[in-house]
């Protein structure tokens, strides 16, 4: 079973870790936290563990990315708990804020009706802020220009194992652009419009459409993706994305003439502001169709939980010689239910291929 085939790679990272911890911020990367002042514990909490999981070993720099100053608490405390460097980043209005091209009456409206039927942040003006800068400013922000990698970490979160890698590295080394651990099934009243503009999007711009994508992945036209096996949707889209409270991912897919053709086409609807479109399947969809298969990662032995989901890793021995503190028969392991993608990922998507190299 290809799921279980990491167990002895697993070894050789034990032998090979005190060899390899030592190299200090090998790559070109930094890790990259948007988030508030008042969230200042909970970005505490999931430094820690990431240091300690990982970062501490390696030392990368923490870029912190806020729509208003960050406070000198802020500032103090989250220095004091990096192993590395810290930089602290001002979003400028232009990439932050409400547009004023947007219709206020349509959005005012498009805020009532969400509330209304119960849309996840539907009434929520910042949340739509949010969306639109992570799908398509975060990686237009200056302190960004240095790197290729980033490391995406929310406040709250906690990863269960021990790295005992470099996941930029292994990134590089095997030409992946894209890392995930979770892969759910959206909320369809958040996005409408969004597979419909995306589909105009690939009939206006198919030289970006890779020939060897993932919309297999995302679609509903094949067996394992079905309506029997899937939450049902509207349209061809099966809602699967990976969930970006988590990325490992290369800048340079996002800089790209292609993701961002892809983003301005979103951007020009509006439809982050008469809708509630998420940054995670702007992120997927855009991965989906302009990458290979095989330059996306599924992270399966890291062990992650942004709440209410989790993910363990399903093989014990990675869970022994990783370290992990966490179980994979419970609940919360969105992996062993049927809301997770990631069933689909292992048949449709290269991470199979990936293990059994
Ligand atoms: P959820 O993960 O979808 O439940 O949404 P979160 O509240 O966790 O927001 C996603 C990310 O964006 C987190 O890193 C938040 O700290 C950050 N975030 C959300 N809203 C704002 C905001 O208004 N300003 C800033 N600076 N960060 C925000
Ligand atoms: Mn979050």
């Amino acid at each position: 079973n290809a799921y279980y085939s990491n167990d002895e790679r697993n070894l050789e990272f034990v032998k090979n870790f005190q060899e390899t911890h030592t190299n200090l911020q090998h790559e070109n990367a930094t890790i990259l936290m948007l988030v508030r002042n008042w969230e200042l514990e909970g970005a505490l909490k999931s430094m820690r563990s990431l240091e300690d999981r990982f970062n501490h070993l390696y030392k990368y720099t923490w870029t912190f990315l806020n729509d208003v100053p960050f406070t000198d608490e802020f500032k103090e405390a989250t220095t004091l708990m990096a192993s590395g460097k810290t930089q602290y980043g001002l979003i400028p209005s232009e990439d932050w804020d409400r547009p004023s091209w947007i219709n206020e009456t349509k959005f005012e409206e498009n805020l009532l009706n969400s509330e209304k039927n119960g849309v996840l942040y539907g009434n929520s003006r910042s949340y739509r802020n949010m969306c639109r800068f992570n799908s398509g400013y975060f990686y237009k922000q200056k302190l960004l220009d240095q790197y290729q990698w980033y490391f995406r970490v929310e406040p709250d979160v906690e990863y269960f194992c021990d790295f005992q890698y470099d996941p930029f590295k292994l990134m590089r080394e095997n030409n992946k652009k894209y890392g995930f651990v979770i892969s759910i099934y959206e909320y369809e009243n958040t996005i409408p419009t969004l597979w419909n503009t995306t589909k105009q999007f690939m009939e206006q711009y198919p030289q970006h459409i890779h020939p060897n994508n993932s919309l297999e992945f995302i679609t509903n036209t094949s067996p394992i993706g079905s309506k029997a096996l899937a939450i049902q949707s509207e349209s061809d889209y099966n809602l699967c994305h990976f969930w970006s409270n988590f990325e490992i991912a290369n800048l340079d897919f996002f800089r790209s003439k292609a993701y961002n053709d892809y983003f301005d086409f979103l951007e020009k609807t509006g439809g982050f502001y008469y809708e509630r479109w998420g940054d995670a399947p702007v992120h997927s969809i855009g991965v989906a169709l302009l990458l290979a298969r095989d330059e996306i990662h599924h992270f399966e032995d890291i062990g992650y939980i942004h709440a209410p989901f989790e993910s363990c890793p399903t093989s014990r021995y990675t869970r022994l010689n990783k370290r992990c503190v966490c179980d994979p028969y419970k609940e919360a392991n969105i992996d062993m239910t049927l809301h997770s993608c990631v069933p689909k990922w292992w048949k449709f998507g290269a991470g199979k291929k990936f293990m059994n190299e």
